[in-house]
């Protein structure tokens, strides 16, 4: 019998078991996959803070983003430079593989190539049922953590929440010319309240892709034909595509059972970005767990301060951000452009720009953004 099963080896499952193992714990980590970190679609992009609050490795890291340069429909842009690295860029292959020898090295059971198919509650343990390809076999614990990503299959059979809805990341890895810093583009022909990146790496290599309401992919394709004709040394540039979690899911606990990361809906609704929520959710769900297991109060009422102390850390910041892009969506590639030219030319716009914006946290920025649009410059 487990203190804990884990269920879902990305980043914030991994975490998650390494840190529970940290504090004593006995926990078993299965992943469906034979490898962790394989093909993931992800940028990659992790603020400093997120690395120098949480233990994180530092080996994966490819590019630091010290310079952004936003760009308008009408290719007006503004070059944000703050005095201090703004990020890091990171191979997930490599940041996802050493997250889950943390976990190992402090004594994880890490069972990789198991797809969990069913969880059953009872009233004293868990046990979780998965399969290896040729035979099922069922482990016991007293709580399970759902660290599953966008696979959201256990928590609707288990009667958990589930996002509202999706958007789109499609990306693309690239050799690409001239790309120094990391550029963003926004616009209607672009993503229409969203926006486009293209984020250099080493020897030239650049990760370019597209948030969308609707269809990532081809909104990608055009994006590089049209913004990237011939800078771009692939011809067809192999694109990849991923749904990614938009909002907090209404219930992420219940009796013995957890959820956490990308599978509770833990992701920026401003730029999909999951892995900084996801650790600081993974952090609050460790800190409850332990007064939980202390009390021998595995239930959900026992877990309920885990949900409290996310939703109010985070909730306002994935509330604000979905309120932006609604009022984003709305604007014309005209209000932008003015947007745009009313920055550049002022000075004291662009140190309160400096002030505002946090890498992590949008609420202040999306403030400022409405003072602009209701000085009636964006019109
Ligand atoms: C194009 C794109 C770009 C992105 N860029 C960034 C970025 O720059 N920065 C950032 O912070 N975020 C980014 N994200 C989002 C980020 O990738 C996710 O938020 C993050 O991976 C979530 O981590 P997680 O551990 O919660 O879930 P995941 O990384 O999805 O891991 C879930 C794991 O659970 C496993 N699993 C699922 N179901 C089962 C099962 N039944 N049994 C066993 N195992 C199971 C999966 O195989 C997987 O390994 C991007 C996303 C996209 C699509």
């Amino acid at each position: 019998m487990y203190d804990a099963i884990v269920v879902g080896a990305g980043p914030i499952g991994s975490y998650t078991a390494y840190q529970l193992a940290e504090v004593g714990f006995e926990v078993a980590l299965l992943e469906e996959d034979k490898e962790v970190g394989r093909n993931v679609i992800c940028t990659g992009v992790i603020g400093t803070e997120a690395f120098e609050r949480f233990d994180l490795p530092r080996k994966s890291i490819v590019s630091e983003i010290k310079s952004i340069v936003f760009f308008s429909p009408s290719l007006l842009s503004i070059n944000y430079t703050p005095s201090e690295t703004l990020a890091y860029v990171v191979d997930r292959h490599l940041f996802d593989k050493e997250l889950l020898q943390y976990a190992q090295g402090k004594g994880v059971d890490v069972h990789l190539g198991k797809q969990v198919h069913r969880i059953n509650i009872s009233r004293d343990f868990v046990e979780v049922e998965s399969w290896n390809g040729t035979s099922f076999e069922t482990l016991r614990a007293r709580l399970v953590v759902l660290a599953t990503g966008i696979n959201y299959r256990l928590q609707r059979s288990l009667g958990l929440g589930v996002p509202a809805s999706f958007l789109k990341g499609a990306q693309a890895e690239v050799e690409v010319k001239n790309l120094r810093r990391t550029e963003i583009y926004v616009g209607r022909q672009i993503s229409p309240g969203s926006f486009a990146w293209a984020v250099p790496l080493r020897k030239k290599r650049a990760r370019i892709g597209v948030l969308a309401e609707d269809k990532g992919a081809p909104r990608l394709k055009k994006f590089m034909g049209e913004r990237f004709a011939g800078r771009i040394k692939e011809e067809n540039p192999v694109v990849y595509q991923k749904r990614i979690a938009y909002g907090p899911v209404r219930k992420s606990i219940k009796d013995r059972v957890l959820a956490v990361g990308e599978a509770a809906g833990q992701v920026k609704t401003t730029t999909g970005g999951g892995i900084f929520y996801g650790l600081l959710c993974s952090e609050a769900a460790v800190h409850v767990l332990q007064k939980a297991f202390s009390k021998g109060d595995l239930s959900q009422r026992g877990l309920l301060q885990y949900e409290r102390l996310w939703k109010a850390k985070l909730g306002k910041e994935l509330k604000m951000g979905q309120w932006a892009r609604k009022i984003a969506r709305r604007l014309s590639d005209k209000q932008i452009d003015n947007i745009f030219k009313f920055v550049e030319k002022r000075a004291s716009i662009k140190e309160m720009l400096e002030e505002k914006v946090k890498f992590d946290y949008h609420v202040g920025l999306i403030s400022l953004g409405l003072k602009l649009l209701r000085l009636g410059k964006g019109k």
